[in-house]
């Protein structure tokens, strides 16, 4: 797969926007362990439907969607839905999936997509359900060979990439099962 990619880049299916919106962000976000995200857009260019993803942000608190999509995106681009990050892998969190948030999230959105992209390199969608308040979406594996966390046991390690933050002695982290994650570092994925 080629390099990052910038956001607004057009991409001829969904699938590929959220595959480059992780190969863009995901090494970020693992190495400042902050969730990002961005929404995913679609615009017609030519009777052709193209796809791409909005500058991502830093989740924080309550969420990106601080700003609506419409502000974020090209004039005449309909909204898709989302995509977002884990940060870095951590044992105390069962990060390589959707949350039951990011999921109920999306069933109360407008959004017809989710895409998550997680420290061991795997790219999730989730579908809603047509009647979101009966019917559970669905979860695909989209991709297996998005950047990772090489600190994650599952991460498959095939993709080059520097380590997230040199400075870092992974020495020093106590056994990891032991360890609770540090205040004001982590909190519950959303
Ligand atoms: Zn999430």
């Amino acid at each position: 797969m080629p390099s990052p990619t910038r956001p607004g880049d057009l991409f001829k299916t969904v699938h590929d926007a959220a595959k480059y919106f992780g190969r863009t962000y995901n090494l970020t976000s693992i190495a400042k362990n902050k969730e990002l995200s961005s929404y995913i857009y679609s615009v017609k260019k030519k009777g052709e439907t193209l796809y791409s993803y909005t500058k991502a942000k830093e989740v924080d608190g309550n969420n990106v969607k601080n700003t609506p999509w419409y502000y974020q995106t090209p004039r005449g681009a309909s909204l898709e839905g989302d995509a977002h990050t884990h940060g870095a892998y951590d044992p105390n969190y069962l990060n390589n999936q959707f949350s039951p948030d990011d999921m109920i999230g999306t069933d109360n959105s407008d959004f017809k997509v989710a895409f998550v992209v997680t420290p061991n390199g795997t790219l999730l969608k989730y579908t809603p359900a047509e009647s979101r308040e009966h019917d559970e979406g669905r979860i695909e594996v989209v991709n297996t060979d998005m950047p990772s966390d090489p600190k994650d046991p599952t991460s498959k390690k095939t993709v080059p990439q520097e380590p997230p933050d040199a400075s870092t002695d992974s020495s020093k982290t106590p056994h990891p099962t032991q360890s609770k994650p540090p205040e004001g570092i982590r909190r519950k994925l959303d």
